[in-house]
């Protein structure tokens, strides 16, 4: 059965926590839905995990998400969804302490690479983010012993800044960074 792509509603809005959708299809434990705020991942950030909620009050785990090749999100259930499910309406939650931290790493991250690239020429090699910590890797040509002190350079431009806006460059061109 050909699923359509899943609308993905974090596009249009990244604090959107929560939604309504329609199974679309089960397959073992993985569930897809007509629209989702689920984050499958990308860029360094983990797929976000959160619940599904029947009306009746019962929930399912959602441990993971990931996008397939069709951009279907596929949400990993802790628990195996029973194929009659199709069709029924649910309400899809994010952990959204834990997504909210990613992002800020995933932000912050971001704002050091532009710095160390700028100011001492460091490129990225590697990065990692977790809801609890995350690590940058730079390819420094010399290590300059200031650097491990804080970011001498500090520009106040980030402190003075009162938000950051996120844009999309569409599916497919630049995803996920
Ligand atoms: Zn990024």
């Amino acid at each position: 059965m050909e699923i359509p792509a899943t609308v993905r509603l974090y596009l249009r809005n990244n604090h959107c926590f929560e939604n309504e959708a329609t199974i679309l299809a089960v397959n073992e434990n993985l569930i897809a839905f007509d629209q989702s705020c689920f984050y499958p991942g990308g860029g360094g950030q983990p797929p976000d995990e959160g619940i599904l909620k029947f009306s009746n009050g019962e929930t399912i785990e959602i441990e993971s998400v990931r996008s397939d090749s069709e951009n279907v999100i596929w949400h990993v259930c802790k628990t195996h969804p029973s194929e009659g499910l199709i069709g029924k309406s649910v309400h899809l939650i994010i952990n959204q302490e834990r997504r909210l931290a990613l992002m800020r790493y995933h932000t912050v991250l971001h704002v050091l690479n532009t710095i160390t690239l700028r100011d001492y020429g460091g490129w990225i090699t590697g990065v990692q983010i977790n809801p609890d910590y995350s690590r940058i890797d730079f390819k420094l040509e010399k290590f300059l012993y200031d650097f491990r002190h804080g970011i001498p350079k500090s520009p106040g431009s980030i402190a003075d800044a009162q938000s950051q806006t996120a844009h999309f460059a569409g599916t497919g061109s630049r995803r996920g960074n």
